[in-house]
């Protein structure tokens, strides 16, 4: 199932970026592993995925040593910064940096390890008090500072929009991303490209996509629903 579905969320994703007239290239899928054991990804690499995200430090950690190095891990969930030098050389993107001192951590462990990092900056598009992110208001300000850190590369913005049962309402959400992203794109910043729009999961990626989204982050969608032993390791 797990192959079928990936083919599926790819022609989908093609489909939706012909519907808008962008490039079918434009798009980089995440397969969301989060909770799936090593056998389901092993399954989606034989179906050609490439790129995974994770959310937990230590199941990341455990994950990059089972597998291929090849794979391009993201790390998408909140990040302490006590657990930063864990994943600072495994991950290909860190997207969930929302904070001075957590960037400043970021950028220690890497000129400790003499490598480059490349994040995105997290916003909280809909400024809901359960997510992390910096509210858009803010985010030009934060983006300036952590720019001026060394060993760190701001290539982009990320979102997670607001659980709904229908992806228009967050259509909104997604246009204001967009609508930062190329004002900050605009503004030239050292250090700073906006290269990458992270936004869209199972229940929105096409409506992500056509208001601009270049990564997409699809879970269940790919390898069907998670069951969580305890509540805390939701999200
Ligand atoms: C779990 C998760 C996803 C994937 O969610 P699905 O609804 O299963 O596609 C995407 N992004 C983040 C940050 C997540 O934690």
């Amino acid at each position: 199932m797990i192959v079928e579905n990936l083919h599926q969320i790819e022609s989908n994703i093609k489909a939706t970026l012909n519907r808008v007239g962008r490039n079918e290239s434009e798009v980089t899928l995440i397969a969301v592993s989060k909770t799936k054991p090593v056998s389901y990804i092993e399954e989606a690499i034989r179906g050609g995925a490439l790129h995974f995200g994770e959310n937990k430090v230590q199941e990341l950690c455990d994950k990059y040593d089972c597998l291929p190095h090849n794979i391009k891990w993201h790390l998408i969930g909140h990040l302490q910064r006590n657990k930063v030098k864990y994943i600072i050389d495994k991950v290909n993107l860190i997207h969930s940096i929302d904070s001075l001192r957590l960037a400043q951590e970021v950028s220690r462990q890497a000129s400790i390890k003499n490598i480059v990092v490349d994040i995105l900056i997290q916003i909280n598009v809909a400024d809901e008090s359960t997510k992390f992110g910096i509210d858009l208001d803010n985010a030009e300000r934060l983006i300036r500072e952590i720019a001026r850190l060394s060993n760190i590369n701001i290539i982009g913005l990320m979102t997670i929009a607001p659980y709904t049962e229908n992806s228009e309402d967050n259509r909104i959400y997604f246009r204001n991303l967009y609508k930062l992203f190329v004002d900050i794109k605009h503004k030239n910043i050292d250090n700073v490209s906006m290269d990458v729009l992270s936004m869209g999961m199972s229940g929105d990626y096409e409506v992500a996509i056509e208001e601009g989204a270049t990564m997409v982050r699809v879970g269940t969608g790919i390898f069907g629903d998670r069951i969580y032993l305890n509540k805390e390791s939701v999200e």
